[in-house]
């Protein structure tokens, strides 16, 4: 038997970069103890082969959203390094309206397609605003932007496009007060306190068992660890 399994996974393992541990865009939705242990460089669990294949297929289809919107003649700018008070990551791109000059950035995010039978009703994810809204306070000052940019949820089954503004009511002020609460902990010895009861900021798999926490930091937070394990997960 060809090991066709083993061959994906090591292939996806030679193209991996490891990230510098420190905080990006991507992060600012994401609990402030989990950031802070990984900018202290803490102790971590690693992912699995699964894993990483969830993110490869994941930059296959965005990656595939984007080439059809080049080939589209709309992308004004795309994957420019950007920084907002010391926190930095990579938009997805600004895309240029056809019949106006308007300019809108947006993010495209893969999902599963069950994700479409409750996303209009629940909103965009609140960690996914957090990042659109740290990379457009970036950009505000260089482009004319809409105030409304975009995320472009895109099924990984059936490439279906789901297309959600996120206007600016209160994110921008959002990011501003975690970047300060990322400032305030910075300076302290202390760790900021784990979360007893899981929000939208804790990463941790609610199923039952067979799985890993996406939180790879759950180990430095004995009640959530707990919790996990008892549900039968696996680390
Ligand atoms: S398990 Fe939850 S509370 Fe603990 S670091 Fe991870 S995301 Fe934060």
């Amino acid at each position: 038997m060809i090991p066709i399994q083993a061959a994906i996974d090591e292939y996806i393992a030679s193209t991996r970069k490891e990230r510098e541990p420190r905080i990006s865009m991507s992060g600012l939705g994401n609990c402030m103890r989990k950031l802070i242990l990984t900018e202290r460089k803490a102790k971590h669990f690693d992912f699995d082969a699964r894993n990483y294949r969830v993110f490869a297929m994941g930059f296959q289809v965005e990656e595939f959203v984007l080439k059809s919107l080049r080939a589209k003649g709309i992308v004004f700018k795309e994957q420019e390094a950007v920084e907002y008070r010391g926190i930095t990551g990579t938009y997805d791109a600004i895309l240029r309206d056809d019949e106006s000059d308007a300019l809108t950035l947006i993010d495209v995010k893969s999902v599963h397609s069950m994700k479409f039978n409750y996303l209009n009703k629940e909103g965009v994810d609140k960690n996914y605003a957090m990042q659109l809204w740290g990379y457009q306070k970036a950009l505000e000052g260089k482009y004319k932007l809409s105030h409304i940019p975009r995320i472009f949820y895109v099924s990984k089954d059936d490439l279906r496009i789901e297309d959600l503004g996120v206007p600016r009511s209160d994110w921008g002020d959002k990011v501003d007060a975690k970047i300060d609460e990322i400032e305030k902990w910075r300076a302290s010895d202390d760790l900021p306190p784990e979360k007893k009861e899981r929000d939208w900021e804790c990463f941790v798999c609610n199923k039952k068992s067979g799985t890993k926490a996406w939180c790879r930091y759950i180990s430095n937070c004995p009640v959530m660890y707990k919790e996990y394990q008892d549900k039968g997960g696996k680390q």
